[in-house]
């Protein structure tokens, strides 16, 4: 375990939740808020409203832990037994806190109502728990040891969990071992690199105890690569994370494409603002999500000048002058087509640099010529034009189409950042990318 790093895990509790009739919203926002704190969360379970097995749930989670955090069952009704559960766990009984009956005394005075039978539980704590306050609901939470662990117990419902939380737990939590240790975290984003070509790569540095921890994610063609450095002060955190990010620049540079942001069309953008470099496109398959990403960043009216959708092989002819004997010829998803639409966007747009896509995104449609996810790039600089060709899995029309989109951003980015240098200046020049 990193320095500092206190080990915890959060438990939802609720029949609703591991019945799948709501999504736990709680464990994300726990985990998140806990990371920020300096723990590392081990483990997150969902358990139903089931008393020994919560009991037992804990009492586990708490081993050689040194924060558990749970959520839900602590309302009045007799399926709500967190609290009995905890008392349990913790091996104290229960005892009624008068505080808290005070409380929902008044609650219940301002409807002119006693409290009910069973609300009476909602004033019930493990003997020598600290209580939570709730400002937001009738049930507070509590914390109490378990084991060599503390427990908290918080209610379920997301405002009044937060609200506890933030109001009654935070200003506490230092006073927990591994609490604070600072976690400074930076993020990389790649394209076209699988997460294995990224672990044959740099697979050293993603060993779990790492200092800094790296983690990556990938979607639709890009790899989030987030780094996450623990030390005691924040100059150190900096300088280890520095010292990762400049080794993974120089391991992987081509591929990264920022270090803010992972929205290719963002990239895009500033550099095309940046060199004035006046852009186009031509889509079929993906039906103009290449020009509704470049055209949702804010500026690009600057250099964006048409994006086309061709949809058909009679617009391919009439609005980019692709010739139809190559459509004929090689089938609309083709290389010459590609090109020949990548020529046309370009040609009669005056855009300095255009990108083409035509593929087969299924999931009908494909042959053993020409299968689903097949797709063609073509890209126009400065009046030479290439294409790139893929293979995407089977994975569905929206994916084929996103990872479609992701390519054709990534085509326009490095022909931008190589300043529209090396391009060919024959017309087909095979493929850009392996
Ligand atoms: P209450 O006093 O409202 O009963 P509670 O602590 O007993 O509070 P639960 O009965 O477990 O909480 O949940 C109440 C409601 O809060 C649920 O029906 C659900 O709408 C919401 N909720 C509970 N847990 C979660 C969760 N993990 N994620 C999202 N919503 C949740």
């Amino acid at each position: 375990v990193s320095p500092g790093a206190g080990r915890a895990a959060v438990l939802a509790i609720g029949d609703e939740l591991v019945a799948g009739e709501i999504h736990d919203r709680n464990s994300p926002w726990l985990c998140e808020r806990l990371g920020a704190e300096g723990f590392r969360v081990e483990e997150v379970r969902l358990l139903p409203d089931d008393e020994p097995e919560i009991a037992r749930s804990l009492a586990e989670a708490a081993r050689g832990r040194d924060l558990v955090i749970s959520d839900g069952g602590l309302g009045p009704t007799l399926d709500d037994v967190t609290r009995h559960a905890a008392a349990r766990a913790a091996g104290v009984p229960l005892e009624e806190d008068a505080a808290t009956l005070a409380g929902l005394a008044t609650h219940w005075a301002a409807r002119g109502l006693a409290v009910p039978a069973s609300n009476r539980r909602q004033a019930l704590f493990p003997a020598g728990a600290a209580i939570l306050a709730n400002p937001v609901g009738t049930a507070p939470g509590f914390r109490v040891r378990v084991g060599g662990a503390w427990l908290a117990v918080l209610p379920g419902p997301p405002r009044e969990l937060t609200a506890v939380f933030e109001g009654a737990l935070a200003p506490w939590l230092p006073q927990v071992p591994g609490h604070g240790a600072l976690v400074l975290r930076r993020r990389m984003h790649l394209f076209g690199l699988s997460e294995s070509a990224f672990a044959d790569r740099v697979g050293v540095w993603m060993d779990r105890d790492a200092n800094p921890r790296i983690g990556v994610l990938a979607r639709e063609g890009i790899l989030i690569v987030k780094l996450e450095a623990r030390a005691a002060g924040e100059a150190t955190a900096l300088e280890l994370l520095e010292a990762r990010l400049a080794e993974l620049r120089a391991a992987l540079g081509e591929h990264v494409f920022s270090e803010e942001t992972d929205d290719l069309a963002q990239v895009v953008a500033r550099l095309a603002l940046d060199g004035d470099v006046p852009l186009a496109t031509a889509e079929s398959c993906t039906g103009g999500l290449v020009a509704a990403r470049l055209t949702a960043v804010p500026g690009i009216s600057a250099v964006f000048r048409e994006g086309f959708v061709t949809y058909s092989n009679e617009a391919k002819v009439a609005r980019l002058g692709v010739p139809r004997e190559l459509l004929e010829r090689h089938g609309a998803v083709s290389a010459p087509v590609a090109e020949a639409m990548a020529r046309g966007a370009g040609e009669r747009t005056g855009a300095r640099l255009a990108v083409s896509i035509t593929g087969v995104a299924g999931p009908g449609g494909g042959t053993a010529d020409k299968p689903v996810g097949l797709a063609y790039f073509g890209l126009w600089r400065d009046g030479a034009v290439e294409h790139a060709e893929r293979r995407y899995p089977a994975f569905g029309r929206d994916l084929v189409r996103a990872f479609a989109t992701n390519q054709a951003l990534d085509l326009l980015r490095t022909a931008l950042a190589g300043g529209l240098r090396g391009a060919p200046r024959s017309v087909d020049t095979g493929r850009l990318v392996p």
